[in-house]
């Protein structure tokens, strides 16, 4: 798969209407949209979709009500913005689940982000709980393997009345019906302190991104190997990209140490993150919201180019956006730069590299595998 396959939207028929899909958008295939389709029933003039991936589950109300669909990967909104573009019904917006306007909806559609934790379902049931009017109503899908039972349980103490409306496997899908106010909720911003390259860093973060609390080990050893081969030093005054940039984890200790840096990353959360990382160090850092490399600058090449790339999406493994990653790499660094990837030892990026640069090293293994490619 070349870039240019990676980023190509495609159209899929489903119901009366294209919906377009890609490589790296979620909720296609994916049983739990297909199911909640199925189930949900016009109600009402005015409809939010939550969590739509590629618009999967509601689209389908879209004849019968005028649907606002808040999503925060650009992969699917970028999907979402070529499927609905001349839908006079239908409104494509970038936000979190518990942006949407207050009060202001009959029915909420939530295919549950069990994958990002029960802080952030948890933010997405009162977003949820929030977004509609009263006797307004909810529609979740989830996985029981997946705290379905624990997030149905939370849900009907914060709306009231609710019922399971379709079972299949261990899908479940549950309407339920808002009886209760919705209290405020608390600020989800979150932090914590590192020191790393012997700076002292604060890293901020929203519920539901990549290893929040903690730098994740793997980015972790990419950043320990890079100090001890003497490399850590030398970043002063280059340019360097994160691609999957997450809440800076990787890249913040480069900004520290005198580089210019940028990030790319698909999830508005981890954008928001990022920026709030860079300004709580006074630090400056360019960040993109950016399904891989597609939102930064033609021209842009970079001296060097870091990356803990993505392996689970809704829990599939996805080497399409592996690959992409490496070919974004190869296209964005500058002739003589240097790209340093880390992952879990299992995954088999070496063919991906030497594909794409013609040379490798291993740097180190230890339980995760530093790569080094040249260009
Ligand atoms: N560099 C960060 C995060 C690594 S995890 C750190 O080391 O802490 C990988 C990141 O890639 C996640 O934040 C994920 O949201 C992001 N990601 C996933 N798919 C992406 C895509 N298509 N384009 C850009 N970023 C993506």
């Amino acid at each position: 798969m070349t870039l240019a396959d990676y980023h190509r939207l495609l159209p899929l028929q489903y119901g009366k209407m294209p919906l377009f899909v890609k490589a790296g958008a979620r909720g296609y295939p994916d049983p739990r949209y297909e199911l909640l389709a199925r189930a949900l029933e016009p109600f009402g003039e005015r409809v939010v979709d939550l969590n739509p991936g590629v618009g999967l589950a509601s689209a389908g109300l879209l004849e019968h009500s005028r649907v606002d669909l808040l999503e925060t990967s650009r992969a699917c909104l970028r999907c979402l913005e070529r499927s609905f573009a001349h839908h006079p019904g239908a409104r494509v917006r970038r936000g979190l689940p518990w942006e949407a306007e207050a009060e202001a909806y009959d029915q909420a559609v939530l295919v549950l982000p069990a994958e990002r934790g029960s802080r952030y379902v948890e933010l997405a049931l009162w977003g949820a709980a929030h977004s509609l009017r009263p006797g307004g109503r909810l529609w979740i899908a989830g996985d029981t393997k997946r705290g379905f039972e624990t997030y149905f349980k939370q849900a009907k103490q914060r709306l009231g009345y609710g019922l399971i409306r379709h079972r299949q496997g261990s899908l479940r899908v549950a309407v339920l019906e808002k009886e209760n106010p919705t209290p405020p909720v608390g600020a989800p911003w979150e932090s914590f302190a590192a020191e790393i390259w012997g700076h002292p860093l604060r890293f901020r973060h929203l519920p539901g991104v990549f290893s929040a609390g903690h730098l994740d080990p793997a980015s972790q050893l990419l950043l320990h190997t890079l100090h001890e081969d003497g490399r850590a030093g030398d970043v002063k005054g280059c340019t360097v990209l994160d691609l999957g940039g997450g809440y800076a984890g990787l890249s913040l200790p480069f900004a520290a140490a005198g580089a210019s840096v940028s990030v790319a990353e698909d999830d508005w959360g981890s954008v928001l993150s990022a920026q709030a990382s860079f300004r709580a160090n006074g630090l400056e850092g360019r960040v993109f919201h950016s399904d891989v490399e597609e939102a930064l600058p033609a021209a842009d090449r970079f001296d060097i180019i870091i990356s803990n790339p993505p392996f689970h999406l809704g829990g599939e493994v996805i080497l399409d956006v592996a690959q992409a990653f490496v070919q974004a790499a190869r296209s964005r660094l500058r002739s003589g730069g240097r790209f340093y990837l880390v992952a879990n030892s299992f995954l088999k990026y070496e063919p991906l590299l030497e594909a794409a640069f013609g040379n490798l090293s291993t740097l180190r293994r230890e339980g995760y595998k530093v790569l080094r490619s040249e260009a």
